[in-house]
């Protein structure tokens, strides 16, 4: 089956490079010819330099013609979260804080990503400051999801999502703090990794909640995902939570790991407020993987109750503390009414900031405060060390482990938008993940009566993401459900 070119796989294009039936130049203009036509609907971006990235382009073509390609991602446009640092572009987090801020240096990946020869292309929406589930917390606008432009496209890595389902990059990265990976690729159709915490660098991620935050690729298919992990991941000194382990060739392990698995379900993760279809497509996948010769084993992970309190705490306790830095002083939004030097702290932070930012601030500060420590920051992390407990003991039975990743598809805008604690929830099942700070991918796994994607979560072992990857494409092989794009033309 052909696609356009703007919905082909990032292998597939990384293909045509190298057998020069395509230039980086022809790719380029066919993405900012689709970002024009599609992007006043979707609203995946807050910006782009189409100068910049032809020239970035010509640099690849004129590599590739020298006989110098840096590899397969040489001259491929890849879309970036607005919370990650490029030298000389915007870097708002979508907050008017930050409305002006534009970037003097490369973070690690944005590093990494031009020293394979990528584009780093467009600056993509997301809640402000990654705070978020639908990107309806932007500070600029609410990002549309392509399969139905009256929902949500997931978030906060909504506009990372939008972008590459409606067509518009070959592939993108996001950042995940509690699913906003996972939890948009899921309702988008699209492949989504976090990664291990420590694997890929954090240096020039605009923090939100630093213990629990990591950045990662979403792709069309398992393989893309691998190519662009392979890029942006390695031990980078300017992270001192970056960890030292051997990268292996993610690409190549594809290939190499079979299985069978061992694969287990945690029964905690099928209760209540599971939606029908969305169980019936994972219960569907579970039977797949039995059918490849997996064992199927129940586990139990009998804190995650807990999961979404504690992470509710720790999460805004960070952020109370990774904020305090947007002062008016430095850099950002200052206000233009303030009296002395402190009513300018509070003028430029109550201007500047959003509603859900401010919550968090203020319930961060408060469980910090002296007198309320112990009894929530503290006992948070102590339930955050039985979280990950939990999944280290299943790890003793099984190699990976299978649960939806959202438990709704897509919802509609402003559907959950007066009700934070509603929408807390649709990250009950990725949470966990980011609180034991273990790897965990959405991979696209069937479509509602409706129409709406939906996506299954697989989470595996500290490091192992090679064969989280093989178990993942284990299940898309037999279900290419990326073959499907949204009817956007
Ligand atoms: N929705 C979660 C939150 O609002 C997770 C966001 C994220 O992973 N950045 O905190």
């Amino acid at each position: 089956m052909s696609s356009p070119l703007h919905h082909e796989t990032l292998a597939a294009l990384s293909a045509k490079l190298e057998n020069r039936t395509l230039t980086s130049v022809e790719l380029m203009q066919t993405f900012i010819e689709r970002t024009r036509a599609v992007d006043g609907r979707v609203g995946a971006f807050n910006s782009f330099d189409a100068d910049d990235a032809l020239e970035q382009a010509r640099a690849s073509d004129a590599r590739r013609a020298a006989g110098q390609a840096r590899g397969p991602l040489d001259g491929i446009p890849i879309g970036l979260k607005d919370v990650i640092a490029v030298e000389g572009q915007p870097l708002t987090a979508s907050s008017k804080i930050l409305a002006n801020f534009v970037s003097p240096y490369d973070g690690t990946v944005a590093r990494k990503l031009k020293e394979a020869g990528a584009i780093c292309w467009g600056r993509l929406n997301l809640d402000e400051f990654a705070m978020g589930s639908s990107t309806e917390n932007s500070g600029t606008h609410v990002t549309r999801n392509p399969w139905d432009l009256e929902r949500v496209p997931g978030g906060s890595s909504g506009g990372s999502a939008a972008a590459l389902a409606a067509g518009a990059a070959a592939a993108a990265l996001g950042s995940d703090t509690g699913g906003s990976i996972r939890q948009p690729a899921a309702l988008c159709n699209l492949v989504g990794l976090k990664p291990t915490y420590g694997l890929v660098s954090r240096y020039g991620l605009i923090a939100y909640a630093s213990s629990l935050d990591q950045i990662g690729p979403f792709g069309r298919t398992v393989e893309d995902a691998a190519m662009v992990l392979q890029a942006i991941a390695g031990h980078d000194p300017l992270d001192s939570t970056s960890f030292r382990t051997e990268i292996p060739d993610y690409r190549a392990e594809l290939g190499r790991r079979k299985g069978p698995w061992k694969i287990g379900i945690p029964k905690e993760y099928f209760g209540e407020g599971l939606d029908p279809e969305v169980s019936a497509a994972v219960q569907a996948a579970v039977g797949h993987y039995r059918g490849l010769g997996c064992e199927i084993a129940e586990v139990s992970l009998p804190h995650t109750k807990y999961a979404v309190g504690s992470y509710y705490i720790i999460a805004t306790a960070e952020c109370s503390s990774n904020l305090a830095r947007f002062d008016g002083i430095r850099y950002g939004h200052r206000s233009a009414k303030a009296s002395d030097i402190v009513d300018l702290y509070f003028q430029s932070r109550a201007e500047g900031f959003g509603p859900e930012v401010k919550r968090r601030i203020i319930l961060g500060t408060y469980v910090l405060s002296s007198g309320y420590y112990d009894a929530y920051y503290l006992r948070a992390q102590k339930v955050r060390t039985l979280i990950r407990g939990d999944f280290l003991k299943a790890y003793e039975k099984v190699d990976a482990i299978l649960t939806p990743t959202s438990p709704t598809p897509a919802f509609k805008i402003g559907e959950k938008a007066a009700d934070p604690l509603a929408m807390y929830l649709s990250d009950i099942y990725t949470i966990g993940v980011n609180l034991a700070g273990l790897p965990g991918m959405s991979v696209p796994c069937g479509f509602t009566k409706a129409g709406l994607p939906i996506g299954l979560q697989l989470i595996g072992k500290p490091f192992e993401e090679a064969e989280l990857l093989a178990i993942a494409q284990a299940y898309e092989t037999a279900h290419p459900w990326y073959q499907r794009f949204p009817k956007l033309d």
